[in-house]
């Protein structure tokens, strides 16, 4: 999180100039071929406000299902797909089983994949990734890149389909993850976090439990097949600017169309603070069908999220960054900010890891149904 305001528009210009002049001359391991296009947000970003603002005055309260609300999936997916209505936007009802034992429906797969999601399994990754990012996991540090290699065998030992690389620019390392799609014209999915910190403090909320929380996504996600391609990012240099996030995104726009190519891009940063243990889950989106998604899947699933609606306004995080190329975002939070942010008590002992599973939990479920959830691998 990074309460930066909008990066001056001279500032664009010359990065814009500075990007197509490098373009041709840099090479990536990706198709994607993000470029340097150097770091004009970072020299923006010292007159940043130094002050968290609260959450969207104007969010809606949505609560989740009262007696369910502390419930965990059940062990049954099945049990828990049956009660699902029909009324998810454009997931097939049913789909072919990857076992040949019959069809499976989207709504039992969208149910397995979250229970494999385990609050243990997230609990232990908190601790490591902690472990390693005293006294901070800023951009540029030895700790930070300890980080994302830790990111990538956590990845790739749980989540063999993914294709986890390195993008690496002018000291800056963005880890990309992609899944592919099966239907090349069902366009793709991003979900991503900032696995770099302040040099203030540790950054176990900020952003460490977005990272987490998109690792998680992408473990769960690689033992099942989509129409569309899903991507699992975890960018650099969020702190000082949207770095990693401005330089992916607008090289992403070269080939890539908003809504056509990259239909939504879905943002996790800070979701696991939640002191009073409320459950609220923050998600940014004025899109009355995205907002019904978000209700359906957190009743349907159970996963127990008090739902607040509110507004996506540029300027907080690297969804920013893709609003600003033209794509559609939303972010999925935490609705008590943090008052640990950017400080050194940002740490472990401060999380919330049944809130932030709850968050996880969340986020896959809406992007299982939007990229076409259609079977096991
Ligand atoms: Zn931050």
């Amino acid at each position: 999180m990074n309460r930066l305001a909008d990066v001056p528009s001279r500032a664009l210009a010359l990065w814009t100039i500075a990007f197509f002049s490098l373009l041709s001359s840099c090479v990536s391991s990706t198709d994607v071929s993000p470029t340097d296009a150097g770091s004009p947000a970072a020299e923006v970003s010292a007159g940043k406000p130094d002050v968290p603002a609260p959450s969207d005055a104007g969010a809606e309260a949505n609560a989740g299902p009262g007696s369910d609300a502390d419930t965990d999936l059940g062990p049954g997916a099945s049990d828990v797909g049956q009660k699902v209505s029909d009324a998810r936007p454009s997931t097939p009802d049913v789909a072919p089983g990857g076992d040949g034992g019959g069809a499976s429906t989207a709504k039992d797969l969208i149910g397995q994949l979250l229970a494999s999601i385990d609050q243990k399994e997230v609990q232990q990754a908190v601790m490591e990734l902690y472990g390693m990012s005293l006294p901070n996991r800023a951009s540029g540090t030895a700790n930070y890149r300890k980080a994302t290699e830790w990111a990538k065998v956590m990845v790739e030992a749980k989540a063999p389909a993914v294709k986890v690389t390195f993008i690496e620019m002018a000291g800056l390392r963005n880890t990309e993850i992609v899944l592919p799609g099966t239907d090349p014209s069902a366009g793709m999915y991003i979900v991503g976090g900032h696995m770099d910190s302040v040099a203030a403090g540790p950054g176990a909320d900020d952003d460490g439990s977005g990272s987490i929380g998109t690792m998680f996504v992408a473990r769960a996600f690689a033992k099942f097949k989509f129409k569309s391609e899903v991507r699992f990012m975890l960018f650099d240099a969020e702190e000082r600017g949207f770095v990693g996030s401005t330089q992916y995104a607008r090289a992403l726009r070269m080939t890539c169309e908003p809504t056509t190519c990259l239909k939504l891009y879905v943002n996790l940063d800070m979701i696991s603070n939640d002191p009073r243990n409320r459950a609220a889950i923050n998600v940014t989106t004025t899109d009355p069908q995205l907002r019904a998604l978000h209700t359906q899947i957190n009743t349907d699933y159970m996963i127990g999220a008090m739902l607040v609606f509110g507004g996506n306004n540029c300027g907080t995080s690297d969804d920013c960054s893709f609003q600003r190329s033209g794509y559609k975002t939303i972010e999925i939070k935490e609705d008590d900010f943090s008052p640990n942010w950017h400080r050194p008590s940002d740490t472990m002992a401060n999380q919330n890891v049944t809130t932030m599973t709850k968050n996880i939990k969340l986020a896959a479920g809406v992007l299982a149904s939007l990229a076409g959830i259609e079977g096991v691998r």
